[in-house]
């Protein structure tokens, strides 16, 4: 950022705030001790959503979030935990640079959390996600969730038995 008055290019920030969508903050020049103000934009990067149907809409956070309300209703699961879930898939895609996530993708992510935090909720959302059209393959999400309850119960024993 080269100073507006003497084109340095050093300088430092001496107060940061933010505004609605952007940061305003006020630097001084290092070598003129000017001070001047500028201003930074937070830019989301667009992602993209491939459904399973090969097309595609952009990533809805209010859609995903709605998607997780309808299968926690009544639950013991925190308005909290589901903007995490949310905070999750966002920062995941963010992070690794992507601009094109699979739904397939988006909703496994979900159904992970989902799992860790509440069973039912889990069985719900998969129900609608993973569309269950045959008996078989809710069969199969019950008893994927059945053996990881035998697995975190003898986990359990394990440590009791440590005692
Ligand atoms: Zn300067």
């Amino acid at each position: 950022m080269k100073c507006p008055y003497c084109g340095s290019d050093d300088s430092k920030v001496v107060d940061s705030r933010p505004t609605d969508d952007k940061i305003r903050r006020r630097r001084e020049c290092i070598r003129c001790r000017t001070r001047f103000t500028t201003y930074e934009i937070v830019e989301m990067p667009l992602l993209m959503v491939e459904k399973r149907d090969g097309t595609f809409e952009p990533f809805n956070r209010s859609k995903l979030i709605n998607g997780i309300f309808s299968a926690i209703k009544k639950r013991p699961v925190t308005i909290d935990q589901v903007s995490q879930i949310a905070d999750h898939i966002e920062n995941h895609y963010a992070n690794a640079l992507k601009t094109v996530a699979r739904s397939s993708d988006i909703g496994g992510m979900v159904l992970k959390k989902l799992k860790e935090i509440d069973s039912i909720s889990y069985i719900r959302f998969a129900s609608v996600y993973r569309d269950f059209t045959d008996i078989e393959s809710f069969v199969a999400a019950i008893s994927e969730l059945d053996e990881n309850k035998k697995i975190s119960e003898n986990a359990e024993k394990g440590v009791r038995q440590e005692d």
